[in-house]
């Protein structure tokens, strides 16, 4: 298999393989790592994994993604070792709520958080990268629960990485602070600050800014601009979609939606050729994604809390991959974007963002009628993410967007 390179959607960084992209997370001209050309997947090799198991699909998917960076039974090992921990043998399966609408379920992970589906594979990734280097890295987060936890349940016992995760004293549900403080494992350090999430992340920040410390330890962060969390993710939409009977039939997914990271993924996924026919981005009342589907630009506005605070961001960091892709894949438009500071897009790129993407955007009110009337019809218990995205879905499919769905 020939060398597989990402480029960065800044355009003035050097193209680095699988391993460099996702140790490195972000690139040196502040950009996200994008595979240069899509591997393609044909409708009879989609086909044929009908029936095949999960770690199968996402052997068949990661594979060309990785190329040489690494031999394929290590990247067996690590796909099998990063899901190791899951409690459900179909790993992400499929529930029925209505005659239309499935729950794809992304919470069987050690965390019940869905980024347990990318954290594991990734620290996997981070150790034998590091190991073949023969460095160490350190790990060092900010976390207002989820992110934290299934950073260390990921990189628990990696021999090459020490992990730091920050916390507000007092921030996180009691099960959250648990699953960080109770592992006990030697290279996880979790440490309660006595101040905000803010604070937190300003330390965290402060570390990252400072070049000695920063080249000293090796500091590394494993957030969702990471491509290997991207990769990982992928993994899913073809299993869902093959089990709804894709490439026969092709569905679309509505996606709860904070950093752009998850629908990202999709959207890399619709690129490698599986079929989908809308992605729709379901945002709370912090809807800077939403506007942006609809008008071309963000405009940044401040931060309301909402019932599903995994998705209260104003500036979704991937959105930027979605951005390079729009503008024609030079790196100085995206550039310029990032650098107005309000995001906008010419109508042309909205045009061609909006054939694949739909959004709609979910205030409280209605996330929890959702989970009263999901609960009333089935007996299931929606978190009040999910019942954004379910909440989004009844709208989109209510409105004119029926047939396009
Ligand atoms: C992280 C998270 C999200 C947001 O996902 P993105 O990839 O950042 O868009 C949504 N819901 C839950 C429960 C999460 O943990």
């Amino acid at each position: 298999m020939a060398d597989f390179l990402y480029r960065s959607t800044r355009g003035q960084a050097s193209e680095l393989d699988f391993l460099g992209a996702a140790t490195a997370g972000l690139a040196t001209d502040g950009g996200l790592y994008l595979p240069k050309t899509w591997p393609q997947f044909s409708p009879a090799q989609i086909g044929s994994w009908q029936s095949a198991p999960y770690h199968a699909i996402a052997e068949q998917v990661l594979e060309p993604l990785v190329g040489d960076a690494m031999p394929v039974a290590v990247l067996e090992r690590c796909i099998s070792q990063g899901l190791a921990r899951f409690a459900d043998p179909a790993i992400t399966p499929l529930r029925q709520i209505d005659d239309r609408t499935w729950l794809l379920e992304l919470f069987h992970g050690p965390t019940l958080a869905f980024k347990d589906v990318a954290l594991p594979f990734l620290g996997q990734i981070f150790d034998y990268a590091l190991g073949k280097q023969q460095r160490r890295a350190t790990i060092v987060g900010a976390t207002s629960g989820d992110t934290g936890s299934a950073a260390i349940a990921g990189c628990a016992g990696c021999a090459n990485l020490d992990v730091f995760i920050l916390y507000p004293h007092g921030g996180p549900s009691a099960i959250q602070r648990r699953q960080m403080t109770a592992v006990a494992a030697p290279n996880v350090h979790v440490i309660a600050v006595e101040g905000s999430f803010d604070e937190c992340q300003a330390i965290v920040k402060a570390l990252f800014n400072d070049p000695q410390q920063r080249a000293a330890l090796n500091l590394t962060a494993v957030n969702s601009i990471n491509w290997a969390r991207i990769a990982a993710q992928i993994v899913y939409y073809f299993v869902a979609a093959v089990r709804l009977g894709a490439p026969a039939v092709a569905p679309s997914f509505v996606v709860p939606t904070g950093n752009f990271g998850n629908i990202f993924a999709g959207f890399a996924a619709l690129q490698m050729g599986l079929p989908i026919a809308k992605l729709a981005a379901a945002t709370n009342r912090n809807d800077a994604v939403h506007r942006f589907m609809s008008q071309g630009v963000i405009a940044p506005q401040p931060m309301q809390a909402s019932l599903s605070p995994s998705m209260d961001i104003q500036v979704p960091s991937n959105l930027e991959r979605l951005l390079f892709l729009l503008t024609g894949g030079g790196g100085a438009a995206v550039r310029d974007i990032m650098a107005a500071r309000d995001l906008r897009v010419s109508q042309q790129a909205l045009g061609k963002a909006r054939q694949y993407f739909t959004s709609a955007a979910v205030d409280d009110a209605q996330t929890l009628q959702t989970m009263r009337a999901t609960y009333a019809a089935t007996g299931i218990i929606l978190d009040p993410h999910t019942a954004v995205g379910v909440a989004a879905a009844h709208e989109i499919v209510a409105s004119a967007a029926v047939d396009e769905l």
